[in-house]
């Protein structure tokens, strides 16, 4: 269970979570082992008896069945006696909420996919990963297995590039002193070394490990580096996604696009159907709260989920037009995101995990 949840958390870290929010693991003993694991949308009770019924003894979900106080945990209420039976069945329970919507590849990105959008950015930024500089120095001949240890731990990642270092000779001096067993050299004697300055960029989250690999993949006993703050804009985290599509659209193609893509008979449309859109601005799950920052943006359209009537009202009045596909089916797509990045990470670590896909999940709202 830690394994997995620490798949998850690199993804999407816990701190990202809105202040309101209530992540991670809500129910289980990180310590146990997991065999087979369901992902859903929501803890609902046919998704607990799917993960009864599938022998499951951990299920993942976007929305935090924990989340307002708990007062009691009786069995005459329904969200409680779901507890109940999870703990009854040893099934750990684990929520990545407001931190999977601002992941790589994951509810905003897959809503984004599903619109047409190939390339985008955040809409409204969260925060920002802020890089390092770490510099090294390595006698000769050792320069690749500390590359290499950087690498894997993070270091020297620019876009789609790996390995990305910049390296100089020069000459390393040190005199070892009594009680040092050295790599080179003899105790009181200065010795005149040929090294390398191996220098790299990580992001700040993974400094600490790419020390860690870097100082065990050296030779010496003692390891010179340093890690310099830097200046340059690091990379961006947020809510929303925007970007432009390859060929403008009407809305009323858009929202067919849409109603394709996440599988849905209807979705709601604000704004003239007949309306070319090219700039797209997407929001999984509820939100209306990205209209301001859509339209100042530039967005044509918002696409999201549960927009009220006075919200589709501002948003009429910015100019901006809205295509509504419900909460449910704005996020859903991302339970298969979700299990085909944790089927990877556990295959590549070498654990025989079945990651589940629910089936039982459903939109609580039907068209009649
Ligand atoms: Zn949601």
């Amino acid at each position: 269970m830690r394994n997995i949840a620490a798949y998850i958390e690199e993804l999407a870290p816990l701190y990202w979570a809105e202040s309101w929010d209530n992540v991670g693991l809500q129910v289980g003993d990180p310590g146990a082992a997991v065999q087979r694991v369901l992902v859903a949308l929501e803890l609902t009770d046919p998704v607990l008896e799917e993960a009864e019924s599938l022998g499951c003894d951990m299920v993942v979900v976007h929305h935090p069945p924990i989340f307002r106080p708990l007062k009691a945990l009786r069995f005459d209420n329904r969200p409680a006696r779901r507890l109940l039976r999870l703990i009854r069945g040893g099934i750990a329970l684990y929520a990545a909420h407001t931190n999977l919507d601002q992941a790589a590849g994951m509810t905003n990105d897959t809503l984004a996919a599903a619109a047409g959008l190939t390339e985008f950015e955040v809409l409204k930024q969260a925060g920002e990963e802020r890089y390092v500089k770490l510099v090294v120095f390595v006698p000769r001949g050792h320069e690749d297995a500390v590359r290499d240890a950087l690498a894997g731990a993070g270091a020297g990642h620019i876009g789609n590039y790996s390995h990305c270092t910049f390296q100089a000779p020069g000459t390393g001096t040190f005199l070892p002193l009594e009680g040092t067993n050295p790599f080179i050299g003899q105790q009181g004697r200065l010795e005149r070394v040929e090294e390398l300055r191996l220098e790299t960029i990580v992001p700040e989250s993974a400094a600490a490990q790419a020390v860690q690999a870097m100082i065990a993949a050296h030779p010496y006993e003692e390891v010179a580096y340093d890690l310099y703050p830097l200046a340059n804009p690091g990379k961006v985290r947020g809510h929303g996604r925007i970007g432009r599509l390859a060929q403008p659209v009407s809305l009323a193609q858009l929202a067919e696009r849409l109603k394709q893509a996440l599988r849905t008979p209807a979705v709601r449309v604000v704004g003239d159907p007949e309306r070319m859109v090219t700039t797209v601005a997407v929001g999984a799950g509820a939100g209306a709260d990205l209209i301001r920052p859509a339209a100042s943006r530039g967005a044509d359209v918002l696409v999201t989920g549960d927009v009220k009537y006075h919200e589709a009202q501002d948003a009429l009045d910015l100019g901006l037009a809205l295509v509504d596909v419900g909460h449910y089916n704005s996020e859903a797509g991302a339970i298969g995101s979700l299990a085909a990045y944790l089927r990877e990470r556990l295959a590549a670590d070498g654990h025989p995990v079945e990651v589940v896909e629910s089936q039982a999940g459903r939109d609580p709202f039907r068209f009649v």
